[in-house]
């Protein structure tokens, strides 16, 4: 084996720096969709854990104080997404804010008359290009409930999103998936639940998901970590599609609560 800085420099970070066992045991604990984790998957994921909060920095807004035991839960809930991919994944950036609840975003949006419009709006979490990724500690808290929401999955997902650009539901593949299979499976799906939401029909996953096909993939990403025996009945295209973007299978070890 070939000597490699990166190992090297994590192997390092691994060797000085730790997370207490009763607060990374607690995580565990509160967060359902983690409960069918091997212990070597648990094991990874705590590493990945050590090494995201080394590289990222985590600030509170409005005044919220930041405790470790909030760091390892955003980091935690972070980091389910890349447990088999890379933390390569999350680079380019480094900052998390941390907002005591939902927070004003500003906006501007163009209408149908191509009028520039200013708008405000109260949101829960908002990822930028190459830029920060803001949460709300609220929201954030809220995925112990195991609903289904999960607000900081869902923005991480847009950072992945975000590797080859703006987010647009179609994060970089690997080499051994096809683009028109994630293609068709998304766009086949989107359309279909979209036509749901405009019939008010009950749905599982959140309606949000309607708003746009970068919107479809976060929501989706939440759900099949959250409630992946919904996806892979639902969505069965999807949920192939993100087994192997995320090459894990939720499904697959999910233990009924
Ligand atoms: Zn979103």
């Amino acid at each position: 084996m070939s000597w490699n800085f990166k190992n090297w420099y994590r192997q390092r970070i691994l060797e000085n720096e730790s997370i207490p066992d009763d607060l990374w045991q607690k995580a565990v604990a509160r967060l359902r969709f983690l409960h069918g984790l091997s212990p070597i998957e648990l094991k990874r994921l705590r590493e990945c854990v050590i090494l995201f909060l080394h590289a990222k920095q985590i600030s509170g807004a409005h005044g919220l104080v930041i405790t470790s035991e909030m760091h390892v839960m955003i980091a935690v809930q972070a980091c389910i997404l890349i447990l088999n991919l890379d933390l390569d994944y999350y680079d380019g950036w480094v900052e998390i804010i941390v907002y005591p609840g939902e927070f004003i975003r500003d906006y501007e949006y163009a209408d149908e008359d191509g009028v520039v419009h200013r708008a405000r709006e109260p949101v829960s979490g908002e990822s930028w290009l190459g830029g920060p990724v803001i949460l709300s500690w609220e929201d954030t808290a809220a995925a112990e409930a195991g609903a289904g929401y999960n607000v900081v999955i869902h923005e991480f997902a847009h950072k992945l999103d975000m590797l080859n650009g703006d987010a647009n539901g179609f994060p970089p593949l690997h080499a051994n998936m096809n683009q028109q299979a994630w293609s068709e499976a998304f766009s086949k799906a989107y359309a279909g639940f979209c036509l749901h939401v405009d019939a008010d029909a009950p749905t599982a996953i959140d309606p949000y998901a309607a708003e746009n096909p970068a919107e479809f993939f976060a929501v989706m990403s939440e759900a099949f970590f959250e409630m992946p025996l919904v996806v892979k009945l639902d969505f069965p295209a999807v949920y192939g599609q993100l087994a192997l973007f995320y090459r894990q299978d939720p499904a697959q070890r999910w233990i009924e609560p």
